[in-house]
């Protein structure tokens, strides 16, 4: 076992390459360590076993086709995007972190290609590992490697695929059908509600008695409306009991699938994706700091891990901080960071410098989701208000943020703290 870094350095350590990774490290590395006095004595160093960043809500779009979206701005190379910084303050290091020992303030990292599992003392750890979905389509579960791989593999079986059922009636599952269904069937005319003989049947399976739960009826029933118009049937308030073979859609992404739903119905499917639900990525943190549902236990206000010791933090998917979504990820930095520096100045022990309180983080729970169905039609609310398609496409719909994802991934969302 190899250990990083000198005994001197301080290190900040961040784990996982994504929205709340990637951000927190331009925000510190920006605001946070130049306001300390001994700069050159803390490194943040960021651990993801991609070495992309993946805009991820472009992947129901990116996994149809690699011609409806410039694959170049799906996916970003993470250590380029830290060339601006000095060497002795940024290192990334491309592994799955296997282990968080918080008393000994220590992460376990197993390197690609099989190298020895590495140790790296913490300072301070932001746990910013995020959410894998049922779906290896929808996310990097793995390295950048197997989902290119695993999208074309998908896509090729798509042009002989004659039935496709789709588990979930949540965004994924929707913005996922809406682009199968326009890709492989187009859309019905302006006079027909519906696609009266698609050539690729595909349903998509809830046990919410509606789809896109966190989106008013009204909302919910026009998406309806308009995936029936690409060929999309829903079946609601059925549950799928069994899958066979268990593989299909999970560990292989072409594989035919017959699905047993709970009222004894059997569908056949040349392709099945289960697109419900996400499971956070925390299997290598202590149990005692995790809630029911897998999250890190985070105060939702700070963002730190309290039970866990000090400067310890979690943002994004992997922490119960808030809803999972990219703009609460967004207002949470400047609140993570400011408490980070924060609390770095307090571990200084220097009493001759003003410290500035907590900063507090407070979510906007008002209906706020957009969901494109297709490249032209979409649905959705913002801060509780309803949007007409055309605003949900100009919005979303056209690249899927792609027209935001640069400045993230660059650091310069966060020029100013
Ligand atoms: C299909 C889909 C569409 C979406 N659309 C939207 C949308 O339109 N708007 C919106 O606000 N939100 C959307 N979301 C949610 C949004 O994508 C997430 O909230 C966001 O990606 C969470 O970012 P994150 O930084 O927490 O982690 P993630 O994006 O989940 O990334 C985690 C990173 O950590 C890495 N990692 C995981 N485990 C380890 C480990 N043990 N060691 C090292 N690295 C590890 C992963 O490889 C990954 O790079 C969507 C989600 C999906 C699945």
């Amino acid at each position: 076992m190899a250990a990083i870094g000198s005994s001197t350095q301080r290190n900040i350590v961040i784990l996982g390459g994504s929205y709340g990774g990637i951000s927190i490290a331009h925000y510190v590395l920006k605001h946070v360590i130049p306001k300390l006095p001994t700069p050159e004595t803390y490194k943040v160093i960021l651990v993801s076993k991609a070495s992309e960043a993946l805009c991820r809500p472009a992947c129901p779009r990116a996994l149809v086709s690699d011609s409806l979206l410039p694959h170049e701005k799906i996916f970003a190379n993470i250590p380029n995007q830290f060339l601006q910084y000095q060497s002795m303050n940024f290192q990334f290091i491309r592994g799955t972190v296997s282990d968080l020992d918080h008393t000994n303030r220590i992460v376990r990292i197993s390197l690609a290609d099989s190298e020895p599992v590495e140790t790296l003392n913490f300072h301070a750890v932001v746990i910013a590992n995020g959410a894998s979905t049922h779906s290896p389509l929808l996310g990097l579960t793995g390295n950048e490697g197997k989902l290119k791989a695993d999208w074309a593999s998908f896509r090729e079986a798509l042009t002989f695929a004659k039935s496709i059922v789709i588990a979930g009636g949540g965004p994924s599952g929707i913005e996922v059908a809406g682009e199968l269904g326009e890709y492989l069937n187009g859309r019905a005319g302006v006079f027909d509600s519906n696609l009266k003989a698609p050539n690729v049947p595909i349903s998509v399976v809830t046990s919410s008695s509606k789809i896109l739960p966190r989106l008013r009826s009204g909302i919910a029933d026009k998406a309806e409306r308009y995936l029936a118009e690409v060929g999309v049937s829903v079946i609601k308030g059925t549950s799928i009991k069994t899958v066979a073979p268990e593989t299909a859609g999970t560990k292989d992404v072409t594989k035919k699938a017959v699905i047993t739903l709970d009222n004894g119905n059997v569908l056949e499917a040349d392709l099945y994706i289960p697109a419900f639900g996400t499971v956070p990525n925390t299997g290598f943190i202590d149990r005692s700091l995790l809630s029911t549902d897998g999250r890190v236990k985070t105060e939702p206000g700070t963002l730190r891990v309290d039970k866990a010791g000090p400067r310890i933090y979690a943002i994004g998917d992997a922490s119960s901080w808030a809803r999972p979504a990219v703009h609460n990820i967004l207002d949470a930095v400047p609140v993570l960071g400011a408490n980070l520096r924060r609390d770095l100045l307090l571990a200084t022990a220097l009493r001759d410098i003003v410290i500035e309180g907590d900063k507090t983080f407070k979510e906007d729970t008002r209906e706020m989701q957009l969901v494109p169905i297709g490249t032209s039609k979409g649905v959705g609310a913002v801060m509780g208000w309803q949007l007409p398609s055309w605003l949900v496409w100009l919005m979303k719909g056209r690249d899927y943020w792609l027209w935001t994802t640069n400045s993230l991934w660059n650091g310069r969302k966060w020029s100013t703290p």
